[in-house]
């Protein structure tokens, strides 16, 4: 088969699919919470009636142990799911706000109101949590959804396929497998929500799709994290945390430090302690605390950024094996390759300053990060790097670890993306807020009305 009959088949065929789902949609059987209840219960069985599967194809797909697995993909979309399911009647009540004088006799709320027919388009690193998780925001919200999985981790993407299409209404929940062909048609039909979540490179891409139909959009894309060690930065304990964050999926994670800046009068001692915190963790495949790189062209990627006069630790890597090990590179300055892209990988790129300005400056010549990371005990300090580096989430005196608390938004900015989900922030993401003031016929303020002073006017403002 030629590629454009291949293409024309692959757009029938998913233009037959949205169809449905619009179908689906208009029957307004979405709408009942109890029914989106119903569905998320079916859907958090469905996954632990199936996790055997799920761990054995991540395993297969890129060496993650089932440990990993569950700290970073399961506990998290369980925890969603059962947020979910346990709050979802509170938080798509209507929510009361106050109304003005001007308004009275009345009342005013907000009424979350599903958008239609969503689409969810997922990244590799972390292909349950970041696929599954918006679909329950979408869920949630009373949607129907088409997710489409990454395709490089290939048998992740099967086994969720499996899962949903074999358990759910094709015209409510869907995955629509494959690469940027299918990608490309699913971007080609009118959604009511896109969610993506990838590179900025491609978020473009997928903003220029959704912009003819206006159609609202969520970006949760990546970028340069930076994490800075203060002069009085707890050198052991900091180096802990980072350490542990950076190396998680072998620094395939999309909120991981990517370069740390460090203050000169504690460089060399944050070196060594990094070296002692890798060393004690003694990362690999075969221990389940390391993962493979996803594919060959990210390992010549990464390989490609290290130079190896500035290796402090590490270096090695086996291209057979996809496997680089933990690397510190040091000496590095703004204008090296390796300050030029996002890493994506296992090494860590440290920068030397000596003063809070100088690191803040080299911050900000930087796209705006998903992430931002401070370690410092002074009041001033985290004030300034609250009030003048901008990023998408961020913690202070850690790192990664503000993504596990549910009552916190998580998203980017500017280059790192737009909009942001998780717990309660979830619904709304793939809901419209409506806001709507309702008057009662008791009697009627006449307020509004023509022939007032301008002294009334501005007692009623
Ligand atoms: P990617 O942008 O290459 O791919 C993401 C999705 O887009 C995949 O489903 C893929 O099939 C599709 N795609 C790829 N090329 C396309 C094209 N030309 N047209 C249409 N669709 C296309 O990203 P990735 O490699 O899967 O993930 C790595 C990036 O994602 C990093 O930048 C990382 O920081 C970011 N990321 C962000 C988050 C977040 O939550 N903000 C999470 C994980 C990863």
């Amino acid at each position: 088969m030629s590629n454009q009959t291949q293409n024309t088949r692959i757009e029938e065929q998913i233009r037959d699919a949205v169809q449905r789902q619009r179908e689906y949609f208009r029957t307004k059987v979405t709408l009942p919470v109890e029914f989106r209840l119903e569905q998320l219960r079916k859907f958090e069985r469905l996954l632990r009636a199936h996790e055997d599967e799920l761990y054995e194809a991540i395993f297969n797909d890129f060496g993650k142990s089932r440990h990993h697995t569950q700290l970073t993909e399961l506990f998290p979309l369980f925890e969603e799911l059962g947020l979910a399911i346990d709050h979802l009647k509170d938080w798509a009540k209507p929510r009361k706000v106050a109304t003005n004088l001007l308004n009275q006799p009345g009342k005013s709320y907000i009424v979350a109101e599903p958008l239609g027919t969503a689409l969810v388009i997922g990244a590799w690193n972390f292909p349950y949590n970041l696929s599954l998780t918006p679909v329950v925001g979408s869920m949630m919200a009373g949607n129907t959804t088409i997710l489409k999985p990454s395709e490089l981790p290939a048998e992740t993407s099967r086994v969720m396929a499996k899962i949903i299409n074999e358990n759910f209404d094709p015209g409510y929940l869907h995955v629509v497998e494959g690469a940027v062909p299918e990608t490309t048609a699913l971007l080609n039909q009118r959604w009511d929500k896109i969610f993506f979540t990838g590179s900025p490179q491609v978020g473009k891409i997928v903003n220029e799709a959704a912009a003819p139909h206006l159609t609202n959009v969520t970006l949760e894309l990546g970028g340069k994290n930076p994490a800075i060690l203060a002069e009085d930065a707890p050198v052991d304990v900091s180096v802990k945390r980072l350490i542990w964050a950076k190396f998680i999926n072998s620094g395939q994670l999309c909120l991981a430090p990517d370069y740390v800046l460090v203050h000169k009068s504690i460089k060399e001692r944050v070196l060594e302690r990094m070296v002692y915190e890798i060393e004690k963790h003694d990362y690999s495949v075969e221990r389940g605390n390391f993962t493979r790189i996803i594919n060959e062209r990210n390992f010549d990627r990464v390989v490609g950024l290290i130079d190896a006069d500035k290796v402090y630790y590490g270096g090695e890597s086996n291209r057979e094996d996809r496997v680089i090990r933990p690397t510190v590179v040091h000496n590095i300055s703004v204008d090296d390759p390796i300050m030029q892209e996002e890493i994506f990988g296992p090494v860590i790129a440290v920068l030397e300053f000596e003063t809070l300005d100088e690191a803040f400056d080299i911050v900000r010549k930087i796209e705006k990060p998903l992430a931002g990371y401070l370690f410092s005990h002074d009041r001033e300090t985290k004030q300034r790097f609250l009030a003048e580096i901008p990023f998408g989430s961020g913690a202070i005196n850690d790192a990664v670890m503000q993504i596990t608390n549910s009552n916190l938004p998580f998203g980017g900015v500017g280059n790192s993306g737009m909009g942001r989900y998780h717990g309660e922030y979830s619904l709304e993401c793939f809901s419209h807020m409506k806001p709507v003031l309702e008057k009662y016929f008791d009697f009627e303020l006449d307020l509004k009305y023509y022939g007032h002073s301008d002294r009334q006017m501005n007692l009623i403002r």
